[in-house]
């Protein structure tokens, strides 16, 4: 993980001597911020995440200088178990693709609970990196940005649906347009507490789709981001979602592949 990620850096920390130059030059940065939000207020809330929160030359996991690695240091990394290739969820007859930049560790785990319970954005950035990579890797095409929408409860409870904020950093780094065409209901349980059948029952009507963007959806190519993959059931039903409105292509990209 992590290697052509430089890419997509709008500052370059890969030594010391650079960062130098990049904190003297911390007035440019803030006019390229500030006309990147005049140009596009849709990323308004993101950007100014990452003014809130910068990028600090540390390794989000130990702290440490993370040296010429991108937002974690080499250590941290081996212990990071990245996914390659695409992964599978069987349901009866059907088989459904998914990719996920790394499988559940511990590290992993930890980062997602910062992101998702503890506001920590630079950790947001790290994972949507890894889905740009991912879609770099894998040549994925795509005319718009959907999301696995979080609960109403959850939402009011952080403040913040994690997924969306994936989206849109996602959506900085090319000129698509994010759809919030998945809605979910309120009506259900929190996932991590039920079995692997309880969890199929309990999204199975969970989401649905705002007909306002059927015409938008209609033989497009879509990607659709969630945080973990556990039984698959969320992102099935919300992939059923796009697929029976129209989408002609929908490539699922989530952050860490777990197990129940
Ligand atoms: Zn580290």
């Amino acid at each position: 993980m992590g290697k052509r990620i430089n890419k997509y850096l709008k500052i370059n920390n890969n030594n010391k001597s650079v960062r130098k130059a990049n904190l003297t030059g911390v007035k440019h940065i803030f006019i390229k911020y500030l006309s990147i939000l005049i140009k596009n207020i849709k990323s308004i809330g993101s950007y100014l995440l990452s003014i809130i929160f910068p990028e600090d030359g540390m390794c989000l996991i130990c702290r440490k200088d993370k040296l010429n690695k991108d937002f974690i240091c080499l250590c941290c990394e081996k212990n990071i178990k990245s996914k390659e290739g695409s992964s599978y969820i069987k349901i009866e007859e059907e088989v459904l693709k998914y990719y996920s930049t790394s499988y559940y560790s511990h590290e992993i785990r930890d980062l997602l609970m910062r992101f998702k319970y503890k506001k920590d954005f630079n950790v947001g950035r790290f994972f949507a990196y890894s889905i740009l990579e991912v879609i770099d890797k894998q040549h994925i095409e795509f005319d718009y940005i959907c999301y696995v929408p979080a609960s109403k409860s959850g939402i009011k409870a952080r403040g913040y649906d994690q997924s969306k904020i994936l989206a849109s950093i996602i959506r900085e780094y090319n000129n698509k347009t994010i759809l919030h065409c998945i809605n979910r209901n309120n009506n259900t349980r929190e996932q991590k507490t039920l079995s692997s059948e309880e969890r199929w029952e309990n999204l199975k009507e969970a989401f649905y789709f705002d007909n306002r963007f059927k015409d938008k959806i209609k033989d497009k190519k879509v990607i659709l981001i969630d945080d973990v993959v556990t039984t698959g059931a969320t992102v099935y039903y919300c992939y059923k979602q796009l697929k029976n409105n129209g989408a002609k292509e929908i490539n699922i990209l989530t952050v860490a592949k777990s197990k129940l």
